[in-house]
């Protein structure tokens, strides 16, 4: 196979489909006037935002590990002060999601996103001497960044690329240009004035496919960390570079009869409406075993959800998809609809509701369309099935293999492991909304490139370094 040609070909489908945004959703008008003024990481080309990465590169080697702990430090307290107006901007500018919720996303990842103390180096040490691994940095990293997160992803890739010592070369979503750009000069006046080279994080002022393309295809980009749908994770792949790709997912539900349905409504709610469902890892669909399922359905009514009633269903359908998929496979979903309020969906067949209603659910046979597509907006389908066992092989099914993130509510252990061996997800939860697996609630760290096509998982410092090894054979050993 030509790499370049089947980029070409994948080029020429996002742009048939898009309109040439490299996007699917909510261009907006800010998104075709004048692109952002360059300055402060900001470049008119690829080659010019890649050398200066390049140089600050070289010069950051000299700044150390308690300099960087300084600079991340600096981004960490930077986002801390502008978190909140970059949310804002990115839900204006690219009309996705809900303000409140990418305000939650900005403080997540500038809390949560590990920083330099994650590269702890290994040592063995025994008879023959002492070995020691470090973690090294690549150079420069070409990072693509999606529209559904535009500000969170750049705040948490900086933290974990520029922690591991890398330059990192951002080409964001074009739809998201403003406020990235925005949220890189705050950046990069933070670090700068924390002690980083000038430029080490940059960006291009007009991102298209082409500088994409372009970016990732540059002799100095090292390596590519590239998180959105299938269609770049290809390029990326398609590439010979080493890739670090963040792929779409469907992270299916699974309610079983032990499950405190209660619980399992309000948190279902809480994960599935979280920014209207454009995270990647927001609940996508719900398997519920028969038992339970009235029950189910009746406290997700109470806990901010509206039920489609089966009368509405067909005009639901003919409101959300473009074109709607076969039984048991993924349909094209209208982008206008991405990212919008439940209520404003709803409005659309004639249910009142307001801004405060979360999340439509959709009760629906398994093969519905909606089971098997990323919708990326707050209408969740619920399938009823007869038994547990099946939930969980609906689950593995609809997840499509992207091996992303998966849930389950239920009280016994044996079912939690089974389905979690079985459907061989990044992140796997029991009994709490995923975001709890993006230590939203959970325990851990955080990170918004979760890697799964090429195994990263949830990146961090370390998904950015090189292991060395050093060797001291029959020495350095004191004890
Ligand atoms: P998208 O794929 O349309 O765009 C993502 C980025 O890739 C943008 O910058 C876009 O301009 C660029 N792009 C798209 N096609 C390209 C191509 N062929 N060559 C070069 N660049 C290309 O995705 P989106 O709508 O911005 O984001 C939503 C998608 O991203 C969903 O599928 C979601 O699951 C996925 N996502 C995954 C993660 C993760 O961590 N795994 C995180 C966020 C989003």
């Amino acid at each position: 196979m030509n790499p370049t040609a089947d980029v070409q070909a994948v080029l020429d489908r996002v742009r048939a489909r898009y309109g040439g945004a490299g996007g699917p959703v909510g261009a907006t008008s800010a998104s075709t006037s004048a692109p952002p003024a360059a300055g402060d990481g900001l470049f008119a080309t690829v080659d010019e935002a890649v050398d200066a990465a390049w140089e600050a590169f070289q010069a950051y080697k000299a700044v150390g590990l308690d300099g960087r702990h300084r600079i991340v430090d600096a981004v960490r307290q930077a986002m801390r002060e502008h978190g909140e107006s970059l949310a804002r901007h990115a839900h204006a500018e690219t009309g996705l999601g809900r303000a409140e919720d990418k305000i939650k996303k900005n403080r997540l990842v500038t809390e949560k996103t590990p920083g330099p103390e994650d590269l702890e180096p290994k040592v063995w040490s025994g008879d023959r001497g002492l070995t020691v691994v470090e973690y090294a940095p690549f150079g420069v990293v070409a990072a693509i960044t999606p529209t559904t997160n535009p500000t969170a992803t750049i705040i948490n890739n900086t933290i974990a690329v520029t922690s591991a010592g890398n330059g990192l070369v951002f080409n964001v979503h074009p739809n998201a240009k403003r406020v990235s750009a925005e949220t890189i000069r705050i950046l990069n006046r933070a670090m700068v004035a924390a002690g980083a080279p000038r430029n080490l994080i940059t960006g291009i002022t007009e991102p298209t496919l082409e500088s994409a393309q372009a970016l990732m295809a540059h002799p100095k980009a090292r390596i590519l960390l590239v998180t959105g749908g299938p269609g770049v994770v290809k390029a990326a792949l398609a590439t010979q570079k080493r890739a670090i790709t963040a792929g779409p997912g469907n992270p299916p539900v699974v309610v079983d009869p032990t499950a405190d349905i209660a619980h399992a409504a309000a948190e279902i709610v809480r994960g599935a409406s979280f920014d209207n469902n454009v995270i990647c890892t927001d609940e996508k669909e719900i398997f519920v075993v028969q038992e339970v399922a009235d029950a189910l359905l009746k406290a997700l009514s109470t806990s901010g959800a509206v039920i489609v009633p089966p009368d509405k269903i067909a005009a639901l359908e003919k409101v959300i998809f473009k074109e709607m998929g076969a039984p048991m496979k993924p349909g094209k979903i209208n982008p206008k609809w991405i990212g919008q309020n439940a209520g404003k969906i709803l409005g659309e067949i004639g249910i009142a509701a307001g801004d405060d209603v979360r999340l439509a659910v959709m009760p629906v046979p398994v093969e519905h369309s909606l089971i098997w597509t990323e919708q990326m907006m707050p209408v969740m389908p619920v399938a009823t099935v007869e038994s547990t066992a099946r939930a969980i092989d609906f689950a593995v099914r609809a997840e499509h293999g992207f091996g992303h993130t998966a849930s389950i509510y239920s009280r016994d252990v044996t079912t939690i492991t089974e389905m979690a061996r079985r459907i061989n997800v990044s992140i796997f939860v029991a009994n709490a909304a995923n975001l709890a697996g993006l230590a939203d609630g959970g325990e851990g760290y955080t990170s918004f490139s979760i890697a799964s096509p090429t195994g990263e998982g949830l990146t961090r410092p370390r998904s950015f370094s090189r292991e060395r090894r050093l060797t001291v054979a029959g020495g350095l050993r004191i004890v």
